[in-house]
């Protein structure tokens, strides 16, 4: 279990019975969701639910539906998801507002608030909260993990997973807001040193701010990039002299920085990332070359290989689709967790 709402009374509606107590749980598993109807069904029969026989409502001990199972689209005869009924009822609709705000319905396409906004607000219970259960789980034993990788290779997306998943601080390379990058793929040689500059400026600092402090609402800390970054792309970037000047600076910064628990290298192919700069369509990356994406491979490889400070591993994530793909995206939880 991964995230609770609040619980929500709500008086029984076509019929006359009992209050209802309404929430919302978010939970992993590896399960289709034909299985886990059968699980939620039998944990209803354990509790002693009695099925019911007619087409009416009737008071029950308990009520498990499927809501959402990720963005699946299911029609059958013993499942629909997302639930048929679902937008029509805030007793659903705003326990979901509680854990997955933004979560898109895939057949309606707005968001669980959207839809929610648009019905009778309820009041949520005080004082009475479902206890996440107090699973710890292993990856939350490290205490800072970074993720690198290829341009488009998927870190970001990842590690808002990560984070959201396992209550983690996300920590996000702030690219949006640096001026020279725009400038840079118009004008590599004018402008590399000044962009390498101000890029280690900033993950110097947001570094040292944002990982170095503990946040006591969050188990753990996950960046999707690393000082390192700074290394591998000057390299590439500048000429000789001004990578030797570069390299002096850096060095004295990175002594100072906090390490990664994990440093994690994303490893996708030419293709795929030029692909997915595509799909994501930043006006500045549509000229990037795969010749460009390949030196910044050999980068990675080549510090990866020399390096001996860092705990690094390396995911081949050539035929994964962790963003939409649940199965893949455990598989890749699982080699972060490898020994
Ligand atoms: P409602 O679906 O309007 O909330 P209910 O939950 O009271 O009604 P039940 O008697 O619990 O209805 O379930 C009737 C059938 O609905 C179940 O046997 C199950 O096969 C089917 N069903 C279809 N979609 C879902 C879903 N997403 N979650 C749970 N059950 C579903
Ligand atoms: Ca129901
Ligand atoms: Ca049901």
């Amino acid at each position: 279990m991964i995230k609770t709402a609040g619980v929500y009374e709500v008086p029984a509606i076509g019929f006359t019975g009992g209050d209802f107590l309404n929430t919302c749980i978010l939970v992993h598993s590896f399960k289709s969701a034909q299985e886990t109807l059968r699980i939620l069904q039998q944990i209803e029969l354990d509790m002693g639910r009695i099925p019911r026989t007619g087409d009416t409502y009737e008071d029950r001990v308990i009520d498990l539906d499927i809501v959402f199972f990720d963005d699946e689209i299911i029609s059958t005869d013993r499942l629909q998801v997302p639930h048929p009924r679902m937008h029509e009822r805030n007793f659903v609709m705003q326990p979901l507002v509680d854990i997955a705000y933004q979560v898109i319905h895939p057949v309606l396409n707005k968001s669980t608030r959207e839809l929610s906004s648009n019905l009778e607000p309820l009041e949520k219970m005080a004082g009475f909260e479902i206890p996440l259960s107090r699973k710890r789980y292993p990856i939350q034993n490290l205490n800072f993990i970074a993720v690198e990788g290829n341009i488009g290779s998927g870190k970001t997306s990842l590690i808002h997973k990560i984070a959201e998943d396992f209550n983690a601080k996300q920590v996000l390379e702030r690219f949006a807001d640096n001026p020279f990058l725009p400038l840079f793929y118009e004008d590599k040689e004018r402008y590399s040193f000044p962009l390498e500059m101000s890029f280690l400026a900033d993950r110097y600092q947001q570094l040292s701010d944002d990982v170095a402090q503990k946040n006591l609402f969050k188990e753990f800390t996950v960046a999707d990039y690393y000082v390192i970054k700074s290394l591998i792309f000057s390299k590439i970037t500048l000429e000789k002299q001004e990578y030797s000047l570069y390299k002096r600076l850096f060095n004295m910064m990175y002594k100072e920085l906090v390490k990664p628990d994990l440093y994690v290298y994303l490893y996708q192919t030419e293709d795929r990332l030029l692909e997915n700069i595509k799909k994501r369509g930043r006006d500045y990356e549509k000229n990037i070359e795969a010749s460009y994406l390949s030196q910044i491979q050999q980068g990675y490889a080549d510090f990866i290989r020399s390096q001996q400070e860092l705990k690094v591993k390396v995911i081949d994530v050539t035929d994964l689709d962790f963003v939409t793909n649940q199965e893949d995206y455990l598989k890749v939880l699982e080699k972060i967790l490898e020994d």
